[in-house]
């Protein structure tokens, strides 16, 4: 690829308008922001020193943002300069629609999940003004790891905010291993009557049984799918049952790479799907943890999957598709999107 198509595809993917499905709150917290939420902290005294995240490249690093982000989030004034300062910045990426996902917490003294629910809220109606161009919802994060008791809470918290907030809260993002018996289906499955969706984190480590189980639930979308098909850990049993659920999956390129869940680009999953037609889209994960940004990668799979603009394009025409955005919303969308004109942004 020669400098001058690498520039054309960096401005097309810059100015494509972008529907961002798998992002996670604090994940998502830039460098600059977390700046910002030390010196609110700290009341103002800005001399605490700070690690370049930027220049983080390995995978403890990583989770040591992690921990600092959680570690700088526990009040709701600060989770809602978090959510502030992440929709700012997908709206600056030409993002006009942004999922978010996020596990409601609680800190002694100092936050309730309720609190916790409620800035992120408020903080996406604020930027309903300031930021009309981007559309937000937010999909609140179940993780079975942490528990029963805590997954109950949590859905509690998902059906009585969505009864109250029909247009944001949208629906459940799960992780954490399935088979842990029958109360949590029937837990997810209340969400659903309630008119909840679920997107469920899958096959993030080879395991066929929790594959098999998370697809016989047939949630309404999935996170990752690595480890499917036989060429990557998977058995040509659950690469088929994926392929005949029709399930989108949400494709994070930088994260799997990072987190070395994939050895390399050229051995990730995404053109395995893409092949096939299977509904695929591009989601950043965790942008400011693993220093991208959706523009990067949709470059990146332009540039490694040889697709070409048409292509770039469709994959943010059919993510509308796979939204939990409501009808209406969806053709307000695919209209901005199909009235985006690569010529006019990328020829001379
Ligand atoms: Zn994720």
């Amino acid at each position: 690829m020669t400098d001058r198509v690498k520039m054309e595809l960096k401005y097309f993917c810059e100015a494509l308008p972008k529907i961002e499905l798998h992002a996670h709150l604090n994940g998502s917290v830039s460098p600059q922001t977390l700046k910002k939420l030390q010196k609110l902290k700290s009341n103002g005294d800005n001399s605490a020193s700070m690690p370049d995240m930027e220049k983080f490249t390995t995978l403890k690093e990583c989770f040591q943002m992690f921990n600092l982000v959680h570690s700088l989030t526990d009040t709701p004034e600060a989770v809602f300069l978090a959510t502030h300062d992440v929709i700012q910045e997908f709206h600056d990426d030409n993002v006009i629609y942004l999922e978010l996902r996020s596990t409601p917490r609680s800190i002694k003294d100092q936050m309730t999940k309720e609190e916790y629910i409620e800035a992120i809220i408020k903080a996406i109606e604020a930027c309903k003004c300031k930021t009309p161009g981007i559309l937000v919802k937010l999909l609140i994060s179940v993780n079975r790891k942490e528990g029963f008791t805590n997954a109950e809470e949590n859905i509690k918290l998902a059906v009585k905010y969505h009864r109250q907030y029909p247009m944001i809260i949208v629906g459940i993002d799960l992780s954490g291993d399935p088979t842990e018996g029958e109360a949590y289906i029937n837990l997810l499955q209340n969400c659903r009557d309630e008119g909840l969706k679920i997107a469920a984190h899958c096959a993030e480590v080879p395991n066929e049984e929790e594959v098999v189980d998370i697809l016989n639930f047939k949630p309404d979308r999935l996170g990752h799918c690595t480890n499917i098909h036989p060429n990557l850990k998977g058995t040509q049993k659950i690469y088929r049952m994926l392929l005949d659920s029709r399930i989108p999956v949400e494709l994070c390129l930088t994260s799997n790479l990072k987190c070395k869940t994939v050895a390399s680009i050229t051995e990730h999953q995404f053109p395995y799907f893409y092949k096939e037609k299977h509904p695929v889209c591009i989601s950043t994960d965790d942008k400011g943890v693993f220093s991208t940004s959706l523009s990067a990668e949709f470059q990146l799979a332009g540039k490694n999957f040889g697709l070409d603009n048409n292509e770039l394009k469709n994959l943010s025409l059919s993510a509308v598709e796979y939204s939990f955005a409501t009808n209406e919303e969806k053709c307000k969308l695919t209209e901005k999107i199909k009235l985006f004109s690569p010529c006019s942004n990328t020829c001379d």
